[in-house]
């Protein structure tokens, strides 16, 4: 069968290579908005989670780690309970639930639907006389679902699972507080598990239940946001600010400004704001993703979340689902500790400038990555069928299995045993290293050009002779040749991460 370039050629291949398997349990038939990863998707995915540590260290980033359950009363004080909330749309014959802006915007695609509000979306409904798609009942009005998943604790507290990681990190500000020894700002993130039930979920692994997110906090004085040491040394880079107003004027892809240039002209309002989208662009770039498929795109005044003052997503374009949003950089103001100063009585307002006896709460900013977004769009972006070959192209520190080992023959046992100590070479440098003898040569190197492996080591009779393998690279497919015991050091030269610049 011919291998197309096209996406159902990469759906077949995430199940295949042992990415992403789905809707979970698959055996009684899955669960809409609960997917598993495979061996090599798990793989990818701890690579990318180490290297996000590796550089957030290296920026002066904390980690911290929350329970995924909190009481009720939190989520009261920051506002999920009230305003974490969907529009849907119940039909009064068959019950089918629609969330309602998604059925709008599929109905009428030449209308704005982001950001408009429950009556406007009510109006557009009555004007275009939609009706449920299951029966063609005429539907009427929108109700507001809440998406937190709601459980109980012993005996019969009530407890939401988080919908972020966010709201419990910052619970933890007054420890914070002290152990950063009263710095401003202070950095620190928070990788696990969040839930939103959902009404429809779709997309795969872009809108599940059950996913994980990776979020970034600054808390940090009002003066300091203005006036931020980093800003300086960022200020030149010019990243693609798709804002409010070019979204009005139909803009896709925007050019290319700095973010010196987006403060003086008020697109941006606050330095320290700038050095988070700064970062959220650092970090994906270090990924591997390029500006042809990456863009910010700010959130209208309506769309903005309850807590936000400015937000804009960090989107990357993919095949089959357009623009994805990937990370959500929000500017949450003194919002949140505010809030939960109020509910908790407890006092979070303090010195923030060493120049000024004036005590205040923090202003928070936030970087919000979705992780298992940034797994399915790294996945297909990287993804190239070229000749009937796929090749993922993922950078060599990201690929599941930095290489394989291969004996040319299976039947010269010379070359197996040879093939086989190569590969424990490599194992015991912890270069993670993949043995493979079955089939075809050819074979065994497509295998590993759809898990994104880098180099692929082969053992043949010169082998036996001079202690010499061949290194074959994957985009190139170029051979080297290159001593056994220079091999270690060869390949750990191509896994480091060298003085990214963007
Ligand atoms: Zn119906």
């Amino acid at each position: 069968m011919k291998i197309e370039d096209n996406i159902d050629t990469f759906n077949s291949l995430l199940k295949r290579a042992g990415f992403i398997w789905g809707p979970s349990p698959e055996i009684y038939g899955g669960l809409a908005g609960f997917y598993s990863y495979g061996p090599a998707g798990m793989a990818l995915k701890n690579n990318v989670l180490s290297l996000f540590r590796k550089e957030l260290r290296a920026l002066g980033f904390g980690e911290v780690e929350c329970p995924t359950v909190m009481p009720e009363i939190v989520w009261k004080a920051s506002g999920h309970l009230d305003r974490f909330i969907d529009p849907v749309l119940k039909c009064s014959k068959c019950e089918t639930l629609l969330r309602a802006d998604k059925f709008l915007q599929e109905k009428l695609p030449d209308t704005m639907i982001d950001g408009i509000s429950f009556d406007e979306m009510e109006k557009l409904i009555k004007k275009h006389k939609l009706t449920c798609p299951n029966c063609d009942t005429p539907i009427e009005k929108i109700e507001e679902y809440n998406l937190m998943l709601k459980t109980t604790v012993g005996n019969n507290s009530i407890a939401y699972l988080r919908p972020e990681t966010a709201t419990t990190t910052y619970l933890l500000f007054n420890r914070l507080d002290q152990v950063n020894r009263r710095q401003y700002p202070i950095k620190v993130f928070q990788y696990g598990k969040a839930y939103r039930n959902e009404i429809s979920p779709r997309q795969m692994v872009l809108r599940m239940r059950a996913f994980d997110q990776f979020e970034l906090q600054l808390f940090i004085g009002k003066k300091q946001e203005m006036n931020f040491e980093e800003y300086e040394t960022i200020k030149s880079t010019s990243l693609p600010l798709l804002d409010w107003k070019l979204q009005e004027e139909k803009v896709q892809v925007p050019n290319k400004i700095t973010l010196e240039e987006a403060i003086n002209s008020k697109i941006l309002k606050k330095p320290a704001y700038a050095y988070c989208l700064y970062l959220g662009y650092y970090l994906t770039r270090i990924l591997g993703f390029t500006d042809d498929f990456m863009r910010f795109r700010q959130h209208s005044p309506n769309e903005r979340a309850h807590y936000a003052d400015d937000a804009w997503d960090l989107e990357i374009k993919t095949r089959q689902f357009g623009w994805v949003e990937i990370c959500g950089i929000h500017d949450r103001t003194d919002y949140d500790l505010r809030r939960h100063g109020e509910f908790s009585k407890q006092v979070f307002s303090v010195m923030m400038d060493p120049n000024s006896k004036e005590k205040e709460i923090p202003q928070i900013l936030e970087i919000a990555f979705g992780i298992d977004r940034i797994l399915y769009t790294l996945l297909e972006t990287s993804f190239t069928v070229d000749n009937e070959r796929i090749n993922l192209k993922l950078n060599p520190y990201l690929a599941p299995n930095q290489v394989a080992v291969f004996p040319l023959v299976r039947n010269k046992i010379e070359i197996k045993n040879l093939a086989k100590k190569v590969h424990e070479l490599l194992l015991n440098h912890r270069i993670i290293s993949f043995y493979d003898e079955a089939g075809s040569i050819g074979k065994r190197y497509r295998r590993q050009d759809e898990l994104g492996t880098c180099y692929c080591i082969t053992i043949d009779y010169e082998s036996l002779d001079d202690n010499t393998v061949t290194i074959r690279e994957r985009d190139s497919m170029e051979q080297i040749r290159i001593e056994i015991e220079n091999i270690p050091e060869y390949l750990n030269e191509q896994f480091t991460v060298k003085n990214f610049q963007i």
